[in-house]
């Protein structure tokens, strides 16, 4: 295996570094102590477990952390009742509703019923439209921790041929979107693209955002190209015992890593920078709403 591992939790501890300074220097010169607060709607047990550590992280790096767990029947009246309040709670700064909701609930609807400058997790139609127009904008975690780690390792990423794998509106388009900012050369892959190998084998960075475990191969990987793995995928690990599972990426680690020039490992990958660039979000959300100068290198 030859190529570099861009270590996600390393990376990840740097931003909550980052995070716990300027919220120490935003109580210590202005007395103001950014908030997030967390709406969770029903008992889905992997939003449970996010929804606990984003709270716990939160409360880590210094800021307030509000959880507000509703029942799944709760009705779309009242939970936008609650976004309003929330909307209009001057302690806090950033608002997020852990996706998805149950089914009588309308997404779009809720997402675009959060006050923009507090939507933290960058899905408002707004900030879509910000982000799309080049603007200052609130985006999303995800794409945000890998155009972060890829601007470390790469430093400038101008003119280089970007393919992104998926077209979601959480991760493939805004990431297509970010990558265009820094002047890369995008194309986005999905589905319907006819032979995706040759596509992806042009390209000097391949971000695989599609939800199937280990899709992507090491035949797939120009040689030396930098490789980001967003997938997360529980897969059965017969290997460790009866009933076990293992989380493995979207594309194949051992073969991607043979060509690859540089991969994010899964876990410990992208995981851990989308968590951290939700507080960076939170922080750079509390500056803009008290006017004061944003942090250096907490957001695109
Ligand atoms: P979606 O299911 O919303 O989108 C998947 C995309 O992949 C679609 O655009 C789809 O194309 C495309 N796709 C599916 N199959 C293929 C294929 N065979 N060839 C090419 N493209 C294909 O997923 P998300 O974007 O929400 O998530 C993607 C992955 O990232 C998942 O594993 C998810 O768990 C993970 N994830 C990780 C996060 C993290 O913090 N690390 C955060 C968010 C997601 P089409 O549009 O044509 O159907």
């Amino acid at each position: 295996m030859s190529a570099t591992i861009i270590d996600g939790k390393v990376f990840a501890a740097k931003v909550r570094g980052l995070v716990s300074e300027s919220v120490a220097k935003l109580k210590a010169e202005h007395g103001i102590k950014p908030g997030l607060a967390v709406v969770l709607v029903g008992e889905d047990p992997a939003s449970q477990v996010y929804v606990r550590s984003k709270g716990k992280m939160t409360v880590e790096v210094g800021m307030n952390s509000v959880e507000h767990k509703l029942n799944a029947d709760t009705s779309e009246v009242d939970l936008l009742k609650l976004i309003d309040e929330l909307n209009n709670d001057s302690s806090i700064h950033g608002i997020l509703v852990q996706l998805p909701l149950p089914s009588h609930l309308n997404e779009d609807l809720v997402i675009n019923s959060i006050n923009p400058a507090k939507d933290v997790d960058g899905f408002h139609i707004s900030n879509v439209g910000l982000l799309g127009t080049g603007q200052k904008s609130m985006v999303p975690c995800t794409p945000l921790g890998c155009l972060m780690m890829l601007r470390d390792y790469h430093g400038s990423l101008s003119g280089l041929n970007a393919v992104v794998v998926g077209r979601s509106n959480i991760v493939g388009k805004p990431m297509a979107q970010l990558l265009l900012g820094d002047s890369c050369t995008v194309t986005i892959a999905h589905s319907r693209t006819k032979d995706i190998q040759s596509v992806t084998r042009r390209a000097d960075i391949v971000i695989a955002a599609v939800g199937r475990p280990e899709m992507v191969t090491g035949e797939w990987i120009k040689p030396g190209a930098t490789v980001i793995d967003v997938g997360i995928n529980r897969i059965d690990a017969p290997e460790k015992g009866e009933g076990k599972t293992r989380l493995v990426g979207d594309c194949d680690y051992v073969s991607c890593a043979n060509v690859a020039g540089a991969i994010t490992p899964v876990p410990g990958g992208v995981g851990p920078m989308t968590i951290a660039c939700l507080l960076a979000n939170t922080v750079t959300a509390c500056c803009r709403a008290h006017r004061l100068t944003e942090p250096n290198g907490l957001t695109a």
